[in-house]
């Protein structure tokens, strides 16, 4: 045979995934063009700490040609949580906390057991393993679906994860309502996934260790503002880590990652003071959106859930012209005509209220439902 030949029967040829790769669900996020007002991603939408600019500043190129060290910065974010080093894994942002839960720990014949709506990637992460996943919806004022979440874990149930504050509705789960699941489940890892912590000041870290099939997510994509840089942990018992750990690159989280999370954990006044912005931006933020008599959700998040109604599309379309980014949510289970707006500053919220109230001065029937 000829290499030409070779060639041509070689490109004829189609290589397939794993059948469930093959029927994975695929997401691309509508990023592009975001250059705006942006009150899409539940970023942090101003700036990360200017210490940590500084320390980026002063990386140097001989500092870049190293392998990066994860241990000694994790042992810096255990002390900072008040757990154990060991019972701290950092990762490429909690995306990859999820995924590597899900290879580490989900098998043919378990369940991934899930209250939505919430954050998309529980689903894709686990619908590349060989598990089934198990939806419980919650009821259409949005709150952590207790009761049929106890009723659906069953002893195929390997993973639960719970985002608190979830998204994209901002409603949380009390301390005694993830107690009570973890009781219910104990051959299950209940993820409880604090992204959204900061704007809501309540968490479960403390049980990390003593419930033993606890594990916390944290992130630095959202207060702290180093989404571009891809940071996130997992804190849980050591018993269950140490599998994770098996699962994970040692070098997924580069070493430009790891000098700005040890100049950002130092520097809480600054994550006081953003926080202290969203909240009172969320509270005049969510007043107003009262007095244009829309509907929301409660939230608990640097973000809203809002009733757009019937011109949700319209109303995104609307704020993008006005240079605001917002999202859509209404594919999402039960979230038909929802947009979700992120909180930034009172300054930023006081431009986007604007922006609302002007779209429905055009579109008095998008306030219905
Ligand atoms: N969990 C939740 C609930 C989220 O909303 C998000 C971000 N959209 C993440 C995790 C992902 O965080 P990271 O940027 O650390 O991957």
């Amino acid at each position: 045979m000829t290499p030409d030949q070779a060639v041509k029967d070689l490109a004829a040829t189609e290589i397939q995934p794993r059948a469930r790769v093959l029927a994975m669900p695929e997401y691309h996020p509508p990023l592009g063009h975001r250059d705006r007002l942006r009150l899409d991603f539940n970023e942090n939408t101003l700036a990360c700490s200017p210490a940590v600019k500084t320390a980026l500043e002063n990386i140097s190129a001989t500092d870049l040609t190293r392998y990066p060290e994860r241990e000694p910065v994790e042992a810096l974010v255990a002390n900072y949580l008040d757990v154990a080093p060991e019972q701290v894994l950092l990762t490429n942002g909690v995306d990859e906390a999820i995924h590597v839960l899900c290879q580490a720990f989900l098998d043919a014949g378990d369940e991934l057991l899930l209250p939505v709506p919430t954050y998309t990637m529980y689903e894709i992460y686990a619908s590349s393993t060989d598990a089934t996943l198990r939806k419980v919806q919650a009821a259409d004022d949005f709150r952590f679906p207790f009761e049929s979440l106890l009723g659906a874990i069953n002893a195929r149930t390997r993973i639960i994860a719970i985002a608190n504050p979830n998204s994209p509705t901002g409603s949380v789960a009390t301390r005694e309502q993830i107690l009570a699941i973890a009781q219910a489940a104990p051959g299950a890892i209940i993820l409880v996934d604090e992204a959204y912590f900061h704007f809501y000041g309540q968490s479960v870290i403390d049980l990390v260790g003593k419930v033993p099939n606890l594990v916390v997510a944290r992130t630095f994509s959202k207060a702290y503002g180093l989404a571009g840089l891809r940071l996130g942990l997992l804190a849980g018992p050591e018993s269950l880590l140490r599998w994770v750990r098996r699962v994970l690159s040692p070098y997924s989280v580069n070493s430009v990652a790891l000098a700005a999370l040890t100049a950002a954990l130092k520097d809480q006044s600054y994550i006081d003071w953003y926080v202290a912005q969203v909240k009172q931006a969320r509270a005049e933020f969510l007043s107003g959106l009262t007095g244009l008599g829309l509907d929301y959700w409660p939230t608990e998040a640097n973000f809203v859930l809002v009733n757009i109604g019937a011109t949700h599309r319209e109303f995104v379309a609307a704020m993008r012209e006005q240079g605001i980014l917002v999202r859509d949510r209404s594919a999402d289970p039960g979230c038909l005509g929802c947009v979700r707006i992120t909180i930034g500053t009172p300054e930023q919220m006081r431009t986007a209220l604007t922006a609302v109230e002007s779209f429905l001065k055009s579109n008095p029937a998008g306030a219905s439902k």
